[in-house]
């Protein structure tokens, strides 16, 4: 496959997602009647909360099944722009928004717009696997900037990555895979640099309701003629299928963003935009509860993980703990491992950047029950070999 000309050279050499492929495996095994414990996709296991499926039940009875503005419903962006003002301070209205068919269609349209061949995007390693293909599709050149468990994952000294050639900066607080949220001190760090040096930063802030008594700070209310915002449902509201996210940006890279999807998906789902508008501005307690759930269950996965001598710095935010497991080999052994002997699903650290090898993302976006004997299992399997 890697070598097959009939596939763009583009293409060709970017890897499946990481994060889906594992997921796949996990699926077709639990498909065979395999007992898996999957601890691999980053995804709520809640249900979608009935409020916001009946808000979609509704348009699709009333007959909203056509296409909609290429740039989404006015209600929902006037309803993104008004939470964009009163949760993050950007100074923003309908007409600086866009629907897009999930954050990660809009990263995708963020960076095409932005990048030509050869321009350097600078990712903190290690990052969210998608980042890097995305900017390999575009054409440009990923820098990955190595930051540490030592520094709570934020990057400390970065501007000597930084050349003539650095056009865009990827930031995502809370971080998958890490869980790292970044400080005010931070975020004004990094948005001075981008200032100083001319760099767009694409904030990628989807998991900014799921966070843990941090406070999550936008770099849009800081530098908004540089700032590409881009936020959804899917983690938030528990709607990953739903495919629905947003972003806001200075209006010729949102216009520019708009053509790309004009010409590849035309627009977000109709009656899937209209539980947006209930999602954003309907009663909020589902959401809040699931939250509530995900930090007991942090909880729980922290230290059920020390409990067996396996530590990870506490994540503040997301659903991922990211856990060291160097002693018992690469992150892809320990991978294997776990998934053949312990039926455990886990994604390799390395899959997000070289700096993650020797750790494993394990996602806790999983019932109590699974947790515990997810790590029952991890014990048994990595104890019993290290005693071979
Ligand atoms: N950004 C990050 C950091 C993610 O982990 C994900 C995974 N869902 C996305 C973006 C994509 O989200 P969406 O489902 O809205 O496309
Ligand atoms: N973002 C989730 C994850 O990292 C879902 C899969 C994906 O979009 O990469 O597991």
């Amino acid at each position: 496959m890697g070598q097959n000309p009939v596939i763009s050279a583009r293409v060709r050499h970017i890897p499946q997602s990481a994060t889906m492929k594992i997921a796949d495996i996990a699926a077709n095994l639990r498909r065979e009647g395999r007992d898996i414990i999957s601890f691999s996709l980053g995804e709520p296991d809640f249900e979608t909360p009935e409020n916001i499926k009946k808000a979609a039940k509704i348009a699709l009875d009333r007959g909203e099944t056509h296409y909609t503005q290429g740039s989404g419903i006015l209600e929902l962006r006037e309803a993104i722009a008004e939470k964009l003002k009163t949760d993050n301070g950007l100074d923003v209205t309908s007409s600086d928004v866009i629907v897009t068919t999930g954050a990660k269609h809009a990263i995708f349209e963020a960076i095409c717009t932005l990048i030509d061949e050869g321009d350097e995007v600078l990712l903190f390693d290690p990052a969210w696997v998608s980042y890097e293909a995305i900017v390999k599709f575009a054409g440009g050149k990923p820098v990955l900037v190595p930051v540490s468990e030592g520094d709570g994952y934020a990057p400390v000294e970065f501007q000597s990555h930084i050349t003539k050639n650095t056009k865009l900066l990827v930031l995502n607080s809370p971080c998958n895979p890490t869980g790292a949220v970044y400080d005010e001190r931070v975020i004004k760090s990094i948005a001075q640099t981008a200032e100083d040096h001319g760099i767009f930063v694409i904030s990628d802030e989807i998991y900014e309701k799921i966070i843990y008594g941090a406070k999550h700070h936008s770099i849009g209310a800081l530098i908004p003629d540089l700032a590409i915002t881009v936020n959804g449902f899917s983690k938030a509201y528990a709607m990953t299928g739903w495919r629905l996210g947003y972003a806001t940006a200075p209006h010729s890279i949102l216009q520019s963003m708009l053509k790309i999807q004009q010409h590849t998906v035309s627009n977000a789902t109709s009656f899937v935009q209209r539980a947006g508008i209930e999602a954003l501005s309907g009663d909020q307690s589902a959401q809040r509860a699931m939250v509530t759930e995900f930090q007991t269950r942090r909880d729980l996965m922290v230290n059920g993980l020390a409990r067996v001598g396996i530590e990870c710095v506490l994540p503040k935010g997301a659903f991922y703990a990211f856990a060291k497991v160097a002693r018992f080999g690469t992150s892809e052994q320990v991978t294997e491992q776990l998934l053949r002997d312990a039926l455990v699903a886990v994604t390799p650290g390395s899959a997000f950047g070289p700096n993650g090898e020797g750790y494993v993302r394990i996602s806790y976006a999983t019932s109590r029950e699974d947790i515990a004997e997810g790590i029952r299992r991890i014990e048994e399997s990595l104890q019993k070999e290290s005693n071979t």
